[in-house]
């Protein structure tokens, strides 16, 4: 079954009503027949739901569509993006073990690196997104995880999977990818050699701003470990949230192929304003990566990165001379979001620590949405004209 086909047909099954669309099971737990049910059922010699933080069956679903969707063999679903990051190291990592990471990840992922692995003897060293050649040389004896996000958040970098595939393997790492910006639809990293893919299924997979939720899938005995320490530590997805994000699966292909053709005009249109330095999107030629970007996306996804002239207070000044595009820490909305990275959500960084990531005081970063796309490209016109 190809992509689409998958996305709506992967099912759980139905109960004595036949429901056509998937029913909700809210429900903590599940009952057994008798002793014997129960002792089979608890020992794995049978596969059944027994509590919903191990196991349910919208979760089930939910999981199975992006196991099918990226070529996994296994997965689990979690609350949030972030629980699935955690969670997976926490699973994976011992004590005195080491990352080695790109310097271009989420905040919060960032966060995690410094302020609480270091409190289990577990270090990170970075590399930055146009120097990967420096990564062999951050591999020490105790390695044990390769980590990086592409696209980048919120420059738009984009990082060659099948040179990280390469190395991971040449050390023998594990390769560990969060493919949040690119979907499943647009990437899969497990072609090029990563051994676990994560989403925040917050972002384009939920894509209408409604529910949190986050997903790891890869190789069975690694998801077997990542099972084992979710189930006792229980930062599990609800049912609720699986339901509507297993629902979203079904238009993730269409409404993707959208924002894609969106961003592109956007990217497009940015590129020969007056007002803008410079404008970075994955499918644009002028893209630094942009071969990179070809051989292992399908189309460019929908996040635009641009400079406005004028630095910080041209920035904010462009935030509020919006009318239709929302100004929100999400993204992959049906609605466009625009953000200003140094003034908000990286003004804590160093000018190094911005430059690092490739935030200028400039930068604006577009999540584009599904609004009719003229109607974007005018909001945006008559806010750089201001
Ligand atoms: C949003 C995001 C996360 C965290 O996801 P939550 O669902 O907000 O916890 C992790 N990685 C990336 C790249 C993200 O954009």
């Amino acid at each position: 079954m190809k992509f689409e086909t998958q996305a709506i047909r992967t099912q759980t099954e139905r109960t004595q009503f036949s429901e056509h669309s998937t029913p909700l099971y809210l429900t903590s737990s599940f009952v057994f027949d008798n002793a014997e049910d129960m002792r089979a059922s608890f020992a794995e010699e049978k596969e059944k739901n027994l509590y919903s933080r191990f196991s349910n069956p919208n979760t089930t679903e939910f999981v199975s569509k992006i196991v099918a969707m990226e070529g996994a063999e296994a997965g689990y679903a979690f609350a949030t993006g972030m629980a699935a990051v955690f969670s997976t190291f926490a699973a994976l990592l011992n004590a005195g073990d080491h990352i080695v990471s790109s310097r271009s990840v989420f905040g919060s992922t960032h966060t995690l690196f410094t302020k609480y692995f270091p409190k289990w003897n577990i270090e990170t060293s970075y590399f930055k997104v146009n120097e990967v050649d420096t990564i062999e040389k951050l591999i020490q004896p105790n390695t044990k995880i390769l980590y990086a996000e592409t696209p980048t958040n919120p420059a738009v970098d984009i990082l060659d999977l099948e040179l990280l595939g390469n190395i991971a393997k040449k050390h023998n790492l594990l390769l560990v990818i969060d493919n949040c910006f690119a979907t499943p639809y647009l990437q899969n990293p497990i072609k090029f050699g990563a051994d676990l893919v994560i989403h925040s299924a917050t972002k384009l997979i939920d894509g209408q701003g409604r529910v949190l939720g986050g997903v790891a899938v890869g190789k069975s005995d690694l998801i077997r470990e990542i099972y084992l320490f979710s189930r006792n530590t229980g930062p599990a997805m609800s049912p609720f949230n699986a339901w509507v994000l297993s629902k979203s699966l079904e238009t993730l292909a269409v409404r993707v192929e959208k924002h894609c053709e969106n961003a592109l005009k956007v990217a497009k249109f940015l590129e020969n304003h007056p007002k803008v330095n410079f404008v970075k999107y994955p499918f644009l030629p002028s893209h630094p990566q942009y071969e990179t970007a070809k051989k292992q996306m399908r189309l460019g996804g929908n996040i635009v990165a641009f400079e406005i002239k004028g630095g910080i207070d041209a920035g904010r000044n462009f935030l509020d001379s919006l009318k239709i595009c929302s100004l929100s820490a999400n993204l992959g909305d049906t609605r466009t979001i625009v953000t200003h990275p140094a003034s908000t959500t990286h003004s804590k960084l160093s000018i190094e620590e911005k430059q690092e990531v490739g935030i200028t005081n400039g930068l604006i970063r577009c999540s584009i949405g599904l609004e009719f796309v003229d109607d974007i490209i005018n909001d945006i016109n008559q806010a750089l004209n201001i």
